[in-house]
């Protein structure tokens, strides 16, 4: 997919407040610093549509891009940032599950998951979540350029073991790196795919 227009269009912790439009979105969620904000830039090939965040947790808000016209890209606020008070965290967690309980047009969630770490607790659990409320989620490994291939390879072998204590199946994944653009294209494929099956 070409990435002809990306432009930014509200930003709210309301989710009655989100665009009132029938466009299919994608929504990316993931713990915070996981490098979401890089892989929103690298995908949609803009330097700061993001905010890349210095301060992880900080932008606790639900932000739609609208991309070619056609979709959204929805940035959901990371979660489990110990930093991030009890009362707040309870905050967007709930506007989080009322976004995916909402939305009705969001058509699939990309959980990203940081290809450098063992499954952490709060990813299953998240996940576990989504698959309860049947709510359609791929995985994206972020930060691949990070690890040699050897250790790449093993560690999503071992993640796809842990999932598979869980899960019928692995969920469709996606390897990337925002440093060196890989997977993108793949993830943009994939949403296009989508997207093309919804007109016929
Ligand atoms: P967010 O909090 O999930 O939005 O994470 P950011 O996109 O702000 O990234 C967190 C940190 O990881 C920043 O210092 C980024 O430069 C770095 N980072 C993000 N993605 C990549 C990547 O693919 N490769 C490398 N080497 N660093 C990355």
């Amino acid at each position: 997919m070409k990435i002809k227009s990306a432009e930014f269009v509200i930003s709210n912790s309301d989710v009655s407040k989100c665009p009132d439009s029938k466009l299919p979105e994608y929504a990316f969620i993931g713990r915070s610093n996981v490098g979401k904000s890089s892989l929103i830039n690298a995908l949609t090939n803009r330097k700061d549509l993001a905010k890349t965040s210095g301060r992880p947790g900080k932008t606790q808000l639900i932000n739609h891009f609208l991309i070619n016209q056609s979709w959204y890209l929805v940035d959901l606020p990371g979660y489990g940032y110990a930093r991030v008070s009890k009362s707040a965290k309870k905050t967007f967690q709930k506007f989080i599950t009322q976004y995916f309980e909402k939305r009705e047009q969001m058509l699939c969630a990309f959980v990203l998951i940081d290809s450098r770490h063992k499954p952490q607790a709060i990813d299953m659990e998240f996940m576990s979540w989504l698959g309860e409320h049947q709510i359609p989620f791929c995985i994206i490994f972020t930060k691949a350029d990070k690890l040699k291939p050897n250790a790449l390879e093993r560690n999503i072998k071992n993640y796809q073991e842990e999932m598979l204590q869980v899960w019928e199946e692995m969920p469709q994944y996606f390897v990337t790196s925002s440093a060196n653009g890989l997977g993108s294209e793949e993830v943009l494929g994939y949403i296009q795919n989508i997207n093309d099956n919804l007109k016929e």
